[in-house]
């Protein structure tokens, strides 16, 4: 079955409905595009992102824009089964459902694959990687895909490092509009959200250990530090920790740092961040959760081979009890706490996001056969007409260089 219960696509198309009342360049591409032909006429699109009802708003837009659109979600936590219905009620193929098993959501990357789609968007690598294990006689050219995160780009390179790509990928995350709102403000605000909902705990007053000053990093510890939290910073890039210290955090070893927090949020992208070493460290009742892309930063592993007790304390809390006087809690089984145990970015932030994708894959139909099998930067034009129209959907003019202005800065006409 493609989604999970149709009945819920009423309750799926009102949170869509919301998302698309809250996505203004989408729409101002939309009104642009819309019954005219595009780009994207009469071509697939087979997606890979979170089931939710901002992916829902852009599979939408890609529908509208002419384009055959067959979406899977990237992660099984993260699958709203109402959405997945309501978007499939609006005439999207959905192959998706909460909870899926490895199994399943295996399955349905491939029932987006099985309709050989000529361009992909992924988040995190999952359906490129599933193309690649294909056998030969069952691929098809495909035009081209963009990836929408940190760890899909390291894998995408890891790719690169042993030989050319099957097909172009355009890399999403490193455009300027993309990683400066959407990894820094979107998961800074979506990861506190999720913890405060899940944990209906206080914030202010808390000790939060953050790992990683990376652009999620940074963003979780400022808003923390707003919350009224103290936040230590871990990190292994001496550039980071410094800018860390110079923003005015604590910056330690998690060694150190295990011993204080009462909230862990991991953002590194790395494996092994708290393991076995750290947990007996920890105060009793901490609370420990991740917001980078895989279930690995926090070695749960070591945890349960620890643990004397292992129960659900509330729903997507689990807790490790250590000793008589110890239970430590972890949140949404250590998987991204914003998508995992809550709705992600708000629908503001994946707009630019959402617009980068749209544009990108419009440039990887019009340079159809003419882009090399590699890793490609959105063109700057792209990121610079996607920042314009988020500031028209904010109403804020900005200032324009005069012609004298661009001749002194050395720029062309
Ligand atoms: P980034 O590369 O900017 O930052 C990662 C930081 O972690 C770097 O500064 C690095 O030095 C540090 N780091 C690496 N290993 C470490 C370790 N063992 N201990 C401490 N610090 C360590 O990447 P980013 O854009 O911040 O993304 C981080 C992760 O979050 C990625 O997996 C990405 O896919 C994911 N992500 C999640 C969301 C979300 O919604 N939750 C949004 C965007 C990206
Ligand atoms: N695929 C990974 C996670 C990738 S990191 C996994 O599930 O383990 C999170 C990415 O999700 C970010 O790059 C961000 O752009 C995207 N994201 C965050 N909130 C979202 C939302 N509400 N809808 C769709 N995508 C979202």
């Amino acid at each position: 079955m493609p989604v999970k219960d149709f009945s819920l696509a009423d309750q799926g198309m009102k949170k869509i409905l919301w998302a698309y009342d809250h996505m203004g360049v989408l729409k101002l591409l939309e009104d642009r595009f819309k019954f005219g032909i595009t780009s994207l006429s009469g071509l697939s699109v087979g997606m890979s992102i979170h089931m939710e009802a901002k992916t829902a708003r852009l599979a939408l837009l890609l529908k509208d824009m002419g384009a055959r659109v067959y979406a899977t979600g990237c992660n099984p936590l993260s699958t709203q089964d109402d959405v997945a219905a309501g978007l499939q009620s609006m005439g999207v193929d959905v192959f998706a459902k909460h909870g899926a098993t490895p199994e399943e959501y295996k399955e349905n990357l491939l029932d987006v694959l099985n309709r050989e789609p000529d361009l992909i968007i992924d988040d995190g690598g999952d359906l490129f990687e599933a193309y690649c294990n294909l056998p030969d006689c069952h691929k098809w050219p495909v035009i081209g895909g963009c990836e929408e995160t940190t760890t899909g780009i390291t894998r995408l390179r890891a790719y690169e490092k042993i030989g050319e790509l099957p097909f172009p990928m355009i890399n999403v995350n490193d455009a300027k509009c993309k990683h400066l709102y959407d990894n820094v403000y979107g998961t800074g605000q979506s990861t506190i959200n999720a913890i405060m909902s899940v944990t209906n705990s206080v914030i202010a007053s808390k000790t939060v250990v953050v790992a990683g000053y990376g652009f999620c990093g940074r963003g979780i510890a400022k808003r923390m530090r707003g919350m009224g939290a103290q936040v230590i910073v871990t990190e292994v890039d001496p550039v980071k920790a410094i800018e860390a210290k110079l923003e005015g955090f604590e910056v330690m070893t998690m060694l150190e740092a295990a011993q204080l927090g009462d909230i862990f949020v991991t953002a590194t992208g790395c494996k092994d961040v708290i393991t076995r070493k750290h947990f007996p460290l920890m105060k009793h009742n901490a609370i420990l959760c991740n917001s980078g892309h895989f279930d690995v930063e926090i070695n749960l592993k070591d945890l349960a081979e620890m643990a004397t007790d292992i129960r659900e304390r509330r729903e997507s809390i689990v807790g490790y009890r250590l000793a008589p006087d110890k239970v430590l809690n972890v949140l949404a089984e250590g998987r991204l706490v914003n998508l995992a145990a809550g709705n992600g970015h708000p629908a503001e932030i994946m707009d630019t996001s959402f617009a980068l994708q749209t544009l990108s894959l419009c440039y990887l139909a019009e340079h159809r056969g003419k882009l090399a099998n590699r890793l490609h930067n959105v063109p700057n034009s792209i990121d610079q007409k996607v920042a314009r129209l988020k500031l028209q959907t904010m109403d804020v003019d900005i200032d324009q260089l005069t012609a004298s202005q661009r001749k002194y800065l050395g720029l062309k006409d």
